[in-house]
């Protein structure tokens, strides 16, 4: 296979003086980027990285993510991206889970790092960049000192299998105890030919990068495919959605992937309006079901909003809403790239061949993981002997093989034997002007087993009831659908990517 160190190195020896990546105000050529690639592969080696070891790595946005992944691969070791979101104890699950041989982690982040340090197994830290808290007690070795050391290493990169594992995800974030997703050299080739066959990826793009890279949306839908054809990656520390606003201008950004949650706070920008976003032509949106309000807001704008739907065991995408269908399938996220198939099982898991028919969507095809790093049960459960994984989502497709996500097969409320989908009811109460942010969870009910309970944060300075919030859903929701408990929150908890928290907001509202 064609390693995630091997096409950089080719794409630095063309392009050398191409800009690759913008951060904070100083722009990386492809030569630049390669050369820290290589002096980085060097420290790492010179530390006892070698073939199959795992770097883990903790920290905001920042290249020093792009260099150690890179250079990671280029040695044949596994690259574990961590969450700056979790707690000490959370953090030191994981990099014990993936036997971490080294640790990078940012300044931001050691503090939550050396309470737990001693219980590490890893054998070598560094502090990815910043300066050394004061009240740091541990050695925090600086890998920028040392990159600056270090003599590059020139030779090849460390030829690699399809399956060979070249990054461990860990995925948990909206349901509970951790996996450590395998991603392969052969699962990111392919992620790159779905995006080429859907996504128009070019040298002359512009791709501002705000989601967080540690997560599979921000890393793999166009980032790392933005590398591979040439262009220029924009990268920012954390979403702020002024700046966001900012360097579309400045950049003349031409397009962006983003959660809806970010779509909204983007549009409720006091900026927004006067924002310069002419250059912007493609937002990618995906991780969630997006409000349709929404699209228009942006489409008005000249901007197209590509639907797509993946998950970090699908390397990112999916399927995906290409441009053409855009106008005349609102709500669909698409279809799967030529050669990934989707399928959903019913109820007795037969495949459903009916249009309309729900079911658990399930996905396969070269960018699949390989299954859960350590945890053969759960890969087990997964994924199918001839390579089905089983995506835990509920949805369908309609007669012209078009799919829709209902909700998670979790989330769903089963409620006097009728199936209610939360997403769907959270997309009509969003359409009350009183409401900012809206989730819908089951409220254990004796007569009904389980009820529906919308959990509300208003926008400011508005008031809604429960009878409110009833008129509005009855006029185009079934009577079981509508909510007969209302919950209002100042704001709605979420993940760094702007999920909503369901299982906190069930733990408070709905403990089982
Ligand atoms: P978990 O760890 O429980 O799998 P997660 O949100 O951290 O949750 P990800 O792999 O980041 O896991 O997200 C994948 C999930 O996001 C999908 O299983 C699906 O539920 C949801 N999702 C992704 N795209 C869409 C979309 N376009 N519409 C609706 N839901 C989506």
């Amino acid at each position: 296979a064609i390693g995630l160190g091997q096409w950089l190195a080719e794409r630095a020896s063309r392009d050398a003086h191409r800009p690759a990546l913008s951060f904070e105000g100083h722009t990386r050529s492809y030569g630049q980027l390669q050369d820290e690639v290589e002096r980085m592969a060097a420290v790492l080696r010179a530390s006892g990285v070698g073939e199959g070891a795992r770097v883990a790595y903790l920290g905001f946005n920042h290249p020093m993510f792009f260099i150690g992944l890179f250079a990671t691969a280029r040695l044949g070791a596994i690259f574990v991206p961590l969450n700056f979101r979790l707690t000490g104890p959370e953090l030191a699950y994981i990099i014990n889970d993936a036997g971490a041989h080294t640790l990078i982690v940012d300044a931001n982040h050691v503090a939550v790092i050396e309470p737990v340090r001693a219980s590490l197994a890893c054998q070598s830290f560094w502090l990815a960049h910043g300066d050394r808290p004061a009240q740091a007690q541990a050695p925090w070795p600086e890998l920028g000192a040392a990159l600056r050391e270090a003599e590059p290493l020139r030779e090849p990169a460390v030829s690699v299998q399809a399956d060979d594992v070249a990054l461990i995800m860990y995925t948990s974030g909206t349901t509970g105890q951790p996996k450590g997703a395998m991603l392969t050299h052969g699962n990111f080739w392919w992620n790159h030919v779905n995006e080429l066959l859907t996504i128009d990826c070019n040298a002359s793009d512009v791709l501002l990068v705000f989601a967080p890279v540690y997560h599979i949306g921000g890393l793999n839908v166009m980032t790392l495919t933005m590398f591979l054809k040439g262009g220029h990656v924009v990268l920012q520390r954390q979403f702020d959605p002024g700046a966001v606003l900012r360097d579309i201008a400045a950049y003349k950004v031409n397009k962006i992937f983003l959660v809806p949650a970010m779509l909204l706070f983007i549009s409720q920008h006091p900026d927004f309006a006067q924002a310069d976003l002419s250059t912007l032509k493609l937002i990618s949106c995906g991780g969630a079901p997006c409000p349709e309000p929404l699209l228009h807001l942006f489409n008005a704008r000249g901007i197209a909003v590509q639907q797509g739907y993946g998950l970090t065991e699908t390397a990112a995408m999916a399927t995906t809403l290409t441009a053409e269908w855009a106008a005349r399938k609102i709500g669909s996220v698409g279809m799967a790239p030529l050669l990934t198939q989707v399928r959903a099982l019913d109820a007795d898991e037969q495949v459903i061949t009916e249009p309309g028919q729900r079911g658990e969507i399930c996905v396969r095809g070269q960018n699949v993981t390989r299954g859960y790093w350590n945890k053969p049960e759960a890969t087990a459960a997964a994924l199918s002997a001839d390579g089905w994984f089983r995506t835990g989502d509920v949805g369908y497709f309609d007669a012209e093989g078009f799919w829709y996500i209902c909700d998670r097969v979790k989330d769903m409320i089963i409620s006097g034997g009728e199936n209610v989908y939360p997403a769907e009811v959270e997309s009509v109460l969003h359409g009350h002007p009183a409401v900012a942010e809206v989730a819908v969870i089951g409220a254990p009910d004796e007569k009904w087993g389980e009820t529906v309970l919308a959990v509300v944060a208003l926008k400011p300075g508005q008031a809604l009831t429960l009878e409110e919030l009833q008129a509005h859903a009855s006029q185009s929701l079934a009577r079981y659908k509508i909510p007969r408990r209302l919950a209002l929150l100042p704001a709605l908890p979420r993940n760094p990517t702007g999920k909503i928290l369901k299982y906190q907001l069930r733990a408070q509202f709905n403990p089982r």
